[in-house]
């Protein structure tokens, strides 16, 4: 992790520890905010991460950046709104770092020798 803030565990933050306290009936193997089924669904989820861009796009705008970026970005936001709601627009939370790091295995940059699925172009015309 690049920072001292990202390495954050999600059981040291409060806001994103309680989405998996107020789990129930919660499972005792559920022990990471990534093993949490509404993660999978809320913040890995390309359909669910398209509509979320989309809903970012209108609001302000294309974001320039490759698509697994958009997906990364667009999936970290998910993650924010879901653990603190709505924030003003100045105001950044430091993400946990098994939130980062799952998000980042889920949509890694492509290299050239791998040929396996590509995620779709969350941008309309392109
Ligand atoms: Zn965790």
């Amino acid at each position: 992790m690049e920072t001292v803030v990202e390495s954050l565990c999600c059981r040291e933050v409060s806001a994103f520890w309680s989405l998996v306290e107020e789990l129930t009936p919660r499972p005792a193997d559920v022990t990471c905010l990534t093993q949490h089924p509404g993660f999978e669904a809320c913040c890995l989820n390309p359909f669910v991460l398209k509509i979320a861009y989309t809903h970012f796009r209108q609001d302000r705008g294309p974001l320039q950046a490759s698509t697994h970026e958009q997906y990364r970005y667009t999936a970290y936001r998910q993650a924010i709104r879901w653990a603190y709601g709505v924030l003003g627009r100045s105001i950044r939370k430091p993400l946990p770092s098994c939130v980062v790091s799952t998000i980042r295995q889920q949509f890694q940059n492509g290299d050239q020798t791998y040929q396996g699925f590509q995620w779709p172009c969350l941008d309309e015309n392109e």
